[in-house]
C-alpha cells in the first residue's frame, strides 16, 4: 500500500539534499569543531557556513543564533533563561495555547515564585493585541505567545504583540517552530519583526534532522545557560556541537529560504484549500478549526462530530493515510486538545478533531486520494456511533 503522510507539523521528512548535506560530517569529517587541528578547523567552518544561512533565513546576526537540542530545549532556555535569575519577583505572560514546551516550562517557573499569567484566546485562535495589554504589569518581565500555532496553524500578530511588550519594558519570546519555513520572518532591527528578542526553530520541522534547533537571542538581550560547562555558543549552551545536524539545518535553511521566493506557497496553500473545501464538500456536520483566521499554508484542523478522533486516525492509517488528533492521552483517559478547549470548543468537538499538515512534499494526487478516503471512513465511524442521525439531506433514495 502507497502511504499518505499528511502529518507534517508533527515532523517533515528530511530532504535529500539535506541528508546528503550531513552524510560527510558523520564519516569523513568527524572533527570537533572547538579542535585546533584541520579537521576540527574543518568541522568549525561548516557550522559557521550553517550559521550563516540559518542567519540569512531570519534575517539576524550570526552572533545572534544559538544551536540547542530542539524546540523544547530553545522554548525552555528562552524563559528559565530570561525569568529563572531574576532578583525581584518577576512576572512572565503566556497563553493557554502555547506547545507544552512553553507551557510546562511557564508552570514550572510558576511553582519557583514567578507570577504567570495565560492569556486566553477568541474562538477562532487568536491572541488580541488588548488582551496583552490588559495584561501587562510593572514587573512583566517576559511576554512568550507562539507564532503559528501546530494543531490549528493559526498565525498571531507577533509584530504588534511584540512592540505592545517593549512599550512596556517587557522581553518578547515567540515560539516559531511551525512558522520558520512557511512564512518570511524579518528580525532585521528595522524589519517587521524588530520587536522579537527571542525566537525559537527546530530543525525537524523544516525537513532537516530531530534533536537540532535554534534559539535567535536579540543582540544585548542577557540569557543565563541552563547548561553549565564548556564556552560554545559564546557560553549560551554548553556542549559539544552536533556538527551533522547543524550542517542539516543550515541546509534545509537554505532550502527554506530559496522556496519562500517561489510559487511553492501559494502552490501549498491552494493544496490544502483544495483538501479542506473537498472534505466540508462531501462530509456533513464538519468544520474548520480557526476559520477566518490568518493560517499557515500547510495546516487544516477539522472537527467531525459524532467521530471520535482517535478512531478516525486509526481508521485512516489503516488505509495508509497518516494525519492526527490533537488530543493527549493520559492516565489512560483521552483528553481533549488544550487549544482546541482554550477557543471554546466542548470537549466532545475536540475530541472529534483532526490535524491535517502538508509538506512540501505533498502532491495534488495525494490530496485526491485523501479525499477518496475520509468521507467514507468518517460515515462508517458515524455508522458506529450511538449519537449520530443520518441528516436527511444524504439519506439515499
Ligand atoms: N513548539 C512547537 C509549536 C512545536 O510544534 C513543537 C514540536 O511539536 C515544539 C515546540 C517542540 O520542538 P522539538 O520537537 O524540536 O523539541
Amino acid at each position: 500500500m502507497r502511504r499518505i503522510y499528511m502529518d507534517a507539523n508533527a515532523t517533515t521528512p528530511l530532504l535529500p539534499e539535506v541528508f546528503d548535506a550531513m552524510r560527510p560530517f558523520w564519516m569523513e569529517h568527524y572533527g570537533n569543531a572547538s579542535s585546533i587541528h584541520q579537521q576540527g578547523q574543518f568541522a568549525r567552518a561548516a557550522v559557521d557556513h550553517a550559521r550563516d544561512s540559518i542567519a540569512r533565513l531570519l534575517h539576524c546576526r550570526t552572533s545572534e543564533i544559538v544551536f540547542t537540542s530542539g524546540g523544547t530545549e530553545s522554548d525552555n532556555l528562552a524563559l528559565f533563561g530570561t525569568l529563572e535569575h531574576t532578583g525581584a519577583p518577576a512576572h512572565l505572560i503566556t497563553t493557554t495555547i502555547e506547545h507544552h514546551a512553553v507551557l510546562h516550562a511557564a508552570e514550572s517557573l510558576a511553582s519557583r515564585n514567578i507570577e504567570v499569567t495565560f492569556l486566553p484566546c477568541t474562538p477562532q485562535g487568536l491572541i488580541e493585541p488588548a488582551t496583552l495589554q490588559a495584561a501587562i504589569r510593572p514587573n512583566t518581565k517576559l511576554v512568550s505567545i507562539m507564532f503559528a500555532n501546530n494543531e490549528t496553524g493559526v498565525i498571531q500578530p507577533i509584530a504588534e504583540l511584540a512592540a505592545i511588550a517593549h512599550a512596556a519594558g517587557a522581553l518578547f519570546h515567540t515560539d516559531a517552530v511551525q512558522a520558520a519555513g512557511k512564512l518570511p520572518l524579518d528580525l532585521s532591527p528595522n524589519g517587521p519583526l524588530k520587536d522579537v528578542d527571542l525566537l525559537t526553530l527546530s530543525g525537524h520541522k523544516i525537513y532537516a534532522p530531530k534533536g537540532i534547533g535554534v534559539l535567535f537571542v536579540r543582540r544585548n538581550v542577557r540569557l543565563a545557560p541552563m547548561l553549565h560547562g564548556g564556552t560554545h555558543e559564546r557560553q549560551r549552551r554548553a556542549g559539544t556541537e552536533n556538527v551533522a545536524a547543524i550542517v542539516g539545518l543550515g541546509k534545509a535553511a537554505e532550502l527554506a529560504s530559496a522556496w519562500l521566493q517561489t510559487d511553492g506557497p501559494a502552490e501549498l496553500t491552494a493544496l490544502r484549500d483544495r483538501l479542506e473545501q473537498g472534505i466540508l464538500a462531501h462530509v456533513a456536520e464538519c468544520g474548520v478549526n480557526g476559520a477566518g483566521a490568518p493560517r499557515v499554508s500547510n495546516t487544516t484542523n477539522l472537527y467531525f462530530d459524532h467521530v471520535e478522533a482517535e478512531a478516525l486516525v486509526i481508521a485512516l492509517d489503516l488505509k495508509g493515510l497518516a494525519v492526527s488528533g490533537g488530543s493527549a492521552c493520559q492516565s489512560g483517559a483521552t483528553e481533549p486538545s488544550h487549544v482546541l478547549t482554550a477557543m471554546g470548543l466542548t470537549p466532545a468537538r475536540a475530541r472529534a478533531s483532526i490535524r491535517f499538515s502538508l509538506s512540501r512534499l505533498t502532491t495534488e494526487a495525494e490530496v485526491d486520494e485523501a479525499l477518496a478516503l475520509v468521507p467514507p471512513a468518517v460515515a462508517r465511524l458515524r455508522d458506529l456511533s450511538p449519537t449520530w442521525r443520518k441528516p436527511a439531506a444524504l439519506v439515499s433514495v
